[in-house]
């Protein structure tokens, strides 16, 4: 059975599998090599993955939704055609559409899969990402980075050589950095940073918003503030997904027009955008966002302690790399010309089925390649210090450090700071610096039946355990009874619980088959649509219960009944012909 490797990314995803010792792309079911990470529900309330969605969304943004990826590990729900969903179980539709994609290409069953995160997701972040994948359907054999899969991908062509790589990953939403040593086979990871808030989408914005403001000054016309709001919606979705057609059509040339036909009525006249941008306009759009990426870019390269000098490659992946000031800027940072013969739309999903391979054993790490990745971010727990004879909460010590190589298992023992001190909170975060309150709350937990006494008499262990997944789990034990704490952990935000990932995937699973069911009979019920606009009496009356009755079968969801119906009527029409 094969495992395949998914980019679920911000803009687009891909799914690849690995054919014999070689990860390749597998197609959609359109044919695409990438499918746009986009979730619609039709009028039908039929649903819709992909450049389908994509290309239908400027008429119904209500009904669609996109960038989801930025929401996981957040309790945010997304609205969509009135429905409320989770961002888990959005992606866990896309991860479907995918898996179904690579069932009908591989002509076999798929369950498992190893599905990339941006190497700077959190734990949240990633424990979602699990959680779409369980409620798709899929166990999810591995959480990899981005970049690490990009390096693993550029590593198996390039097994032979000893070098120093920096992967930089810009895609539709987030931005990642790794450096990368590749020696005799190993891919070792030194240091990654990034920013999960950094992409195409945001240059989309940028160009969006200069489009609304150029025409106010042009046409004395703002675009957002006329109609009612779906109308302005649906401006905004044209203007949005006509920006980032202008944004890649400026990747090739240097002066692009702006034709957006009809966009509204004002003042009872048709109005149309028609105006033109340059690429050095566009460049000062989003200069500043560039130069964010290469801050980061800074801070990999401190933490694994070389130079740009020291940089052999520079590997660009992710679909916003195409942007030439993104290309010279980096270029210029190195001094060298990057990689581009790896394609940046596919290099991560092709890591990722070979990080498959390696996990089901199709490739024999003692010959081929071993991963070595890094946590990388701080983590730690909060503790109070005595300052002034005072005890000061909120300070934060460091547990792991960031870019350390995972797994990794690190403990440190505190000690009680008051008399008869029973109980301790421990409060889990991410970040760098010394106070918590400007670093990420992860989780917390209370450790209880610490036995009474002075303060500073009873000792407790804290210890960090970060998987190869990078996903946390922190224990506390009381060293002087050995009890530990690893019940009362609360719930954290963002994070699904057993109970709920199971009823979303009972929910996803039977909205799939019902749009799957859907399609296979829609002919026949659009056929009978538009023959109840040609008969009359009694005819008419037939035709309209065969309608209800295989509608009520799809509602329910039930395959046998869609086909008994779907033959009732498929009779009555030949009858009425
Ligand atoms: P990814 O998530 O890696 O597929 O990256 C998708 C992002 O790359 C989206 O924001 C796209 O708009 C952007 N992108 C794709 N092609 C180009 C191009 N030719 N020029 C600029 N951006 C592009």
């Amino acid at each position: 059975m094969a495992v395949i490797g998914i980019d679920l990314g911000t803009t687009n995803s891909a799914v690849a599998y690995l054919k014999g010792e070689k990860p390749e792309i597998i197609p959609n079911t359109e044919g695409g090599r990438t499918t746009p990470s986009v979730f619609q529900l039709s009028i039908n309330d039929e649903i819709i993955i992909g450049q389908n969605a994509k290309n239908a969304m400027p008429g119904m943004p209500d009904r669609t939704a996109t960038e989801v990826k930025r929401l996981m590990g957040t309790d945010e729900m997304v609205m969509v055609g009135g429905q409320s969903y989770r961002p888990e179980t959005i992606s866990a539709h896309i991860l479907m559409h995918l898996k179904k994609s690579a069932e009908d290409y591989l002509g076999e069953m798929v369950t498992e899969a190893v599905i990339t995160v941006p190497a700077y997701f959190n734990d949240a972040q990633r424990k979602a990402t699990q959680k779409a994948g369980e409620i798709a359907g899929l166990k999810v054999e591995r959480i990899i980075n981005e970049p690490t899969a990009a390096a693993i991908a550029y590593g198996l062509e390039n097994i032979d050589k000893n070098q120093h790589i920096l992967v930089y990953d810009l895609g539709g939403g987030t931005f990642d950095v790794s450096v990368v040593e590749i020696f005799e086979g190993v891919v070792e990871v030194k240091a990654s940073a990034g920013d999960n808030n950094l992409g195409g989408v945001d240059f989309d914005n940028a160009l969006t918003d200069w489009i609304i403001e150029n025409f106010k000054q042009t046409d004395g016309i703002d675009l957002f503030s006329f109609g009612t709001p779906e109308e302005i919606n649906q401006r905004k979705a044209r203007i949005k997904l006509e920006s980032e057609n202008i944004k890649k059509s400026l990747s090739s040339q240097t002066n692009v027009n702006i034709n957006i036909p009809f966009i509204a009525i004002h003042n009872n006249a048709p109005v149309s955008v028609n105006m033109s941008i340059t690429r050095e306009e566009f460049d000062a759009l989003i200069k500043d966002m560039a130069l964010k990426t290469l801050v980061e870019v800074d801070k990999a390269l401190e933490d694994s302690r070389l130079g740009v000098s020291d940089i052999d490659e520079v590997v660009l992946i992710g679909g916003s790399t195409r942007v030439p000031l993104i290309q010279q800027l980096v270029e210029d940072k190195f001094g060298k010309k990057a990689k581009k013969d790896i394609n940046p739309d596919e290099a991560v999903a092709l890591g990722a089925a070979v990080q498959a391979g390696i996990k089901t054993g199709q490739i024999d790490t003692s010959k081929g390649i071993m991963v070595i990745d890094v946590c990388p971010y701080t983590l730690g727990t909060e503790v109070v210090r005595q300052i002034g004879g005072q005890t000061v909460p909120g300070f934060f010590d460091p547990i792991i450090p960031r870019n350390s190589t995972i797994p990794i298992t690190e403990s440190k023992r505190y000690y009680t700071v008051s008399d008869n001190q029973t109980s301790v909170n421990v409060n889990v975060f991410q970040g760098d610096n010394q106070y918590t309150d400007q670093n990420i709350f992860l989780s917390d937990f209370i450790l209880e039946g610490i036995p009474a006494g002075p303060r500073g008499q009873e000792a407790i262990d804290v210890k960090f355990s970060y998987d190869i997944n990078g996903t946390l789990q922190v224990e506390a034990t009381i060293v002087s009874t050995g009890r530990k704490a690893s019940a009362i952990v609360k719930t954290q935000a963002g994070t699904m619980t057993e109970q709920e990932v199971s009823a979303a995937r009972a929910q996803v699973e039977s909205d799939y088959e019902k749009s799957e069911l859907y399609q296979e009979v829609k002919s026949v019920i659009t056929r009978g649509e538009r023959m109840l606009n040609s008969t009359e009496g009694l005819e008419k009356e037939k035709l309209m219960s065969a309608l209800q009755n295989i509608k009520i079968a799809l509602e329910k969801n039930d395959r046998a009944l869609v086909q008994k119906y779907e033959e009732e009527l498929t009779d009555l029409l030949i009858e009425l012909v």
